[in-house]
């Protein structure tokens, strides 16, 4: 955790796997390797079952947060959806929009998972696409899945090459999920995160088996960090009703830390002693401007209502704003995307 501007800002990993379901590691395990790796938080998902959190390993370890959710996979297996807090796994044959508004209705997050995956160039690994736009309640997307993103670029011939460098792989979130995001939260709050979807499974190339991504990569690469006024409380239940708040705020920006640490980052719009973080929203006047500091210089894109409206680069950034709606930045280094930080509203 780190303090800015009197917010504290807690960066962690989502969306990842142990040995209840497809993982490689037990929860213990996981939960070692995410205080190495310094996260604040993780948010466990195994497919289809609570197994971890009925055994009572939910909980604060050392310094790290520890939630348990799950991710649900219907009997079509094309969406997948992550849900924190629900009292038990939904039935499978659930549709999506059945489930989407039975989380919502029992007041747990709901995330769709890898909403944009097309491939089709490997046989064995199968694009799981979330389709049902119709769905109603979930909380936001994942703007960038990182087993996903690798899965996306692998074909037959890089195999070998991917494998070596599995996190200089990655690249951006897609123009086509970016988009969908803006189009979303036009609508109402959608949190934007990024996810690791880590299993450390084993890929045979040729004649080895090669684990891609063990867990520890994946830690130090896709992050969300979120924004809170008030630190974690010290017990387990408010801690976590603390984290889910502030996804459901989209009080978040994603980062993908290959390209440099994000501590101090931070995006705001201001007029006079009125501020507005992440997530939040403040009353367009005439001396309205949007702010952020960046840790290092970078190519920094401001995006008003899903449309890039400047560009700059250097370390920070002070844009005078006449129009209302939704405005986010990105930040680039090169053509690898770096962070991606959720919308502040702009109200007439
Ligand atoms: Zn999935
Ligand atoms: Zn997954």
């Amino acid at each position: 955790m780190i303090e800015v501007a009197g917010k504290y800002h807690y960066s962690g990993a989502i969306h990842m796997h142990t040995t209840e379901s497809d993982g490689t590691v037990s929860l213990e395990q996981l939960a070692a390797i995410g205080q190495e790796s310094g996260l604040d938080f993780m948010m466990v998902t195994d497919h289809m079952n609570l197994n971890n959190r009925a055994a009572g390993k939910e909980g604060i370890y050392g310094k790290t947060l520890v939630v348990i959710g799950y991710e649900h996979n219907d009997t079509a297996d094309i969406h997948h959806y992550l849900i924190f807090g629900s009292p038990s796994v939904y039935p499978h044959t659930m549709t999506p929009k059945e489930y989407v508004a039975a989380a919502a209705k029992d007041g747990a997050l709901g995330i769709i998972a890898h909403p944009d995956e097309i491939r089709n160039r490997m046989r064995n690994y199968p694009p799981y696409p979330w389709k049902d736009w119709d769905a109603v309640g979930f909380n936001g997307i994942e703007i960038w899945n990182q087993m996903s993103e690798w899965m996306e670029r692998l074909t037959p011939y890089n195999k070998l090459v991917m494998a070596f460098s599995p996190r200089k792989s990655m690249v951006a979130p897609t123009d086509r999920v970016r988009a969908k995001w803006d189009e979303l939260s036009l609508d109402g709050k959608c949190v934007g995160i990024a996810a690791v979807d880590a299993h450390a499974f084993p890929i045979p190339l040729g004649p080895f088996i090669v684990r891609i991504f063990p867990y520890k990569v994946h830690f130090k690469s896709l992050r969300s960090t979120i924004i809170l006024d008030q630190p974690f409380a010290g017990d387990f239940a408010t801690a976590s009703a603390q984290l889910y708040d502030g996804l459901r705020n989209c009080r978040a920006y994603c980062a993908n830390l290959r390209w440099g640490e994000t501590d101090g980052f931070d995006f705001w719009a201001q007029s006079g002693t009125a501020r507005a973080g992440m997530g939040e929203s403040i009353r367009l006047t005439p001396d309205l401007r949007l702010h952020a500091l960046l840790p290092a210089k970078a190519r920094m894109v401001v995006v008003h209502n899903g449309l890039p409206m400047h560009e700059q680069t250097g370390r920070d950034l002070n844009l005078p704003i006449s129009k209302p709606g939704i405005y986010r930045i990105e930040a680039w280094r090169g053509r690898r995307g770096w962070i991606f930080a959720n919308h502040i509203r702009v109200n007439q």
